[in-house]
């Protein structure tokens, strides 16, 4: 079975399980566990920010950021497709009492123009009191539902220059920040820089089975910290899986450009195929998109072959490239879409 569903599908390497049988650990709610504090330690330096926080999933680390950056009533700023308002199921609604104000962006981005327009500007003839409370804005990079597309970083610092012109705190999104990184050739710790917080995830593509960590100044985490517990993610003895996030800051980042490769063969292969649509330029890490007529039948096609991919959309399948799957798998992989498609469509 080839397996292109998701990244978050990867397991652990035998390098990666030694790492966390040999762990040190301790009782994390206490700051004691070495292995969590050695792991927050160097995801902050790898951003650049003071502090960061290991907690158990991105949804977490997302879900605490807009508690910490929001009163209930405000509205953040996000893009229409961005994982907040689709995948974390109401949570910012639920958890921290916030609307959102979404942006219909071009492949999952959008302008500083954009950002102006949307946030509202009070006048003496409509004051502040009349309008919500804009607080925050959230941008995702790589942006998941898009495709995996990269922000270009004048665009990014253009968008967050404005949101902070309006008194807006500005989140990153960055569960796949490290596929930016690898794509754009811009440091991790240069796009830490536009931002107040950012959240980043080790159980995707870097293979850690557990975690995910939200980066910040000391005051804004230590916030966080008193959500976390509330929230329930008080773990523990969490340096076990810690060792493992640690494992593969260490020692997968590198190696996603593989991802990338193996994603772009695979784009371009199906494009190929009679009734396949690609957008071939928002091909642009290790996600790829296309459409076809029926994509629950065609999905379905694969798996009977030996292909396991996602419905993304009336219209759309979702194929991504981890360590689990080889250059040679991607190859096979087009010739499964190519039979399923024309068994589809009869
Ligand atoms: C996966 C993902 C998350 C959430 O991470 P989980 O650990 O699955 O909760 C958040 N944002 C983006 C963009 C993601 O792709």
């Amino acid at each position: 079975m080839i397996d292109l569903r998701s990244d978050t599908i990867t397991k652990p390497t035998a390098g990666m399980r030694k790492a966390i049988a040999e762990a040190m650990v301790g009782d994390d709610v206490y700051h004691d566990d070495p292995t969590v504090n050695a792991l927050e330690e160097h995801v902050a330096g790898i951003l650049g920010m003071q502090e960061a926080m290991y907690v158990p999933t991105g949804t977490m680390s997302n879900q605490i950021a807009i508690r910490v950056h929001t009163q209930p009533g405000d509205s953040v700023v996000i893009e229409a497709l961005g994982h907040i308002g689709t995948h974390e199921l109401g949570g910012a609604a639920h958890h921290s009492g916030v609307t959102l104000n979404r942006i219909t962006g071009t492949r999952g981005m959008f302008t500083a123009e954009q950002v102006i327009d949307a946030v509202p500007v009070p006048h003496p003839s409509m004051p502040s009191h009349l309008y919500d409370p804009h607080t925050l804005i959230c941008l995702e990079n790589t942006h998941n539902l898009a495709g995996g597309t990269v922000w270009p970083f004048e665009q990014m610092r253009e968008v967050t220059d404005a949101a902070s012109a309006l008194g807006l705190a500005t989140h990153l999104d960055g569960a796949r920040v490290w596929n930016a990184s690898i794509a754009s050739g811009i440091d991790v710790a240069t796009y830490g820089t536009l931002f107040d917080s950012v959240s980043v995830c080790f159980s995707k593509g870097l293979g850690a089975p557990i975690g995910s960590a939200l980066v910040g100044s000391s005051e804004f985490i230590s916030e966080a910290r008193r959500f976390k517990h509330m929230f329930g993610g008080g773990f523990r003895q969490a340096g076990l899986i810690a060792a493992g996030a640690l494992y593969a800051l260490q020692n997968n980042r590198d190696r996603l450009i593989e991802d990338q490769v193996n994603a772009r063969t695979f784009a371009e292969g199906v494009a190929e195929i009679s009734g396949v649509t690609v957008d071939l330029i928002g091909v642009q890490t290790n996600i790829v998109n296309f459409n076809v007529d029926e994509p629950g039948a065609v999905v379905d096609a694969c798996l009977t072959d030996g292909l396991a991919v996602l419905v993304n959309g009336p219209r759309e399948v979702r194929a991504v490239f981890s360590m689990e799957a080889s250059a040679p798998d991607a190859v096979k992989a087009i010739g499964i879409v190519a039979s399923s498609v024309k068994t589809v469509s009869g």
